[in-house]
């Protein structure tokens, strides 16, 4: 029997596959329950936008072409709202194709990427599986500290990945500590700053590193339309780096990687301004609801600024994990991100929060109930 494993290119034998948050159907055929509230993903819990709902079905008759492979219309919307050069722009299926470009553009064997502990796991994933090394630096109180990631950076470290906000831990870094780090990172070490969650934070000291490409040309943001766009279904997100830079993502991005009804769907979105700013502020409200109940049951948890809360048990947390599936509510076991006692938790809608609360404080008085 051909041993397949050997054939593989190395750092792809070193990889777990990605696991999402577990689908309600999934849920439902295991348990028979219905009803089921999921909390999992950081999706969007308004649903898509009705604008885009209707306005996309006009593209069904386009299905049988490629779509615009150069996004051309997407990059114009983009240039007038948020004021982004086109020839900046890489469009990706979701975000987390545009951070496989980055590295396949600039990792490989004898390269090296930096990463936080905590930080999301698609780093590590394009990375290793480009050959190139992996330095994870431990965090500091959940987040990045970005004083010993700049100490490590040394000739060899071409990408540094940083999530602002970081999920899983939501934690994020203010525009000060950002420019103090991207001043001393050298030239040839990228920095990729991952914003898919940019939309829902309300600090005015939240640096937008769309401000800070100009001055930073080694600086690669990201953004994505999965979270307070809610079109996570659809897969699109974007880059926005230095003209040379996205000239290059661009040679090895596939020819159509983004679909005909995703590029509709952007374009219409980004002009409902209503819609981004109800995700916001339904947000806010249920991140206040979600903390006033840790607060109550005498739960920490890490202050977020994204779209989840990552609550601390101060435990195991997988047989919460279980006993709240029983419940009918799926939330996010953070074992891989080598937080075994948090669980993540995705702000829902009020009426979901509520059940997600009620189903805890149901599965705590069991668990304090049970040894171990
Ligand atoms: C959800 C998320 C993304 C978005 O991924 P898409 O591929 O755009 O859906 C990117 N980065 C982080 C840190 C995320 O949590």
């Amino acid at each position: 029997m051909t041993d397949f494993f050997k054939l593989a290119q190395p750092g792809i034998t070193e990889l777990s596959p990605y696991q999402p948050g577990k689908p309600i159907e999934e849920l439902e055929r295991e348990l028979g329950i219905s009803d089921i509230v999921k909390l999992a993903s950081n999706e969007n819990p308004l649903g898509p936008s009705k604008k885009v709902t209707e306005g996309i079905s006009g593209q069904l008759a386009e299905l049988a072409r490629y779509p615009d492979g150069s996004a051309y219309l997407l990059k114009k919307k983009l240039q007038s709202k948020l004021g982004i050069d086109p020839a900046r722009i890489t469009v990706g299926n979701g975000s987390n194709d545009v951070l496989e470009l980055v590295a396949r553009v600039f990792l490989g064997p004898g390269l090296e990427a930096i990463v936080s502990e905590h930080s999301f796991v698609v780093y590590p994933l394009a990375t290793k599986s480009l050959g190139a090394d992996l330095t994870v630096i431990p965090a500091k109180n959940f987040g990045q500290d970005l004083v010993a990631t700049a100490a490590a950076i040394h000739e060899n470290t071409r990408v540094v990945f940083i999530a602002n906000p970081n999920n899983p831990t939501g934690t994020w870094i203010d525009g000060d500590t950002l420019t103090a780090f991207l001043d001393q990172v050298p030239s040839e070490t990228l920095v990729v700053l991952d914003e898919a969650y940019a939309e829902y934070v309300e600090d005015p000291a939240y640096p937008s590193g769309l401000d800070l490409v100009d001055q930073y040309p080694n600086l690669i943001v990201t953004r994505t339309f999965s979270k307070a766009y809610g079109l996570a279904g659809l897969r699109i997100g974007y880059s926005v780096s230095h003209p040379d830079i996205a000239d290059l993502m661009n040679r090895v991005r596939q020819p159509f990687n983004v679909n005909l009804m995703s590029l509709a769907a952007a374009l219409i979105v980004l002009d409902d301004e209503d819609y981004l700013q109800e995700s916001v502020r339904l947000n806010s409200e249920g991140m206040k609801q979600l903390i006033d109940a840790c607060t109550q049951m005498g739960l920490g948890y890490i202050p977020s600024v994204g779209n989840f809360l990552t609550i601390d048990f101060g435990r195991d947390a997988m047989p919460i994990y279980e006993a709240l599936l029983h419940e009918g509510v799926i939330v996010r076991p953070i074992g891989v991100y080598g937080l075994p006692n948090h669980l993540r938790v995705t702000v829902g809608l009020p009426e979901e929060n509520a059940r997600f609360v009620d189903a805890l404080q149901k599965v705590l008085s069991q668990v304090e109930e049970s040894p171990g």
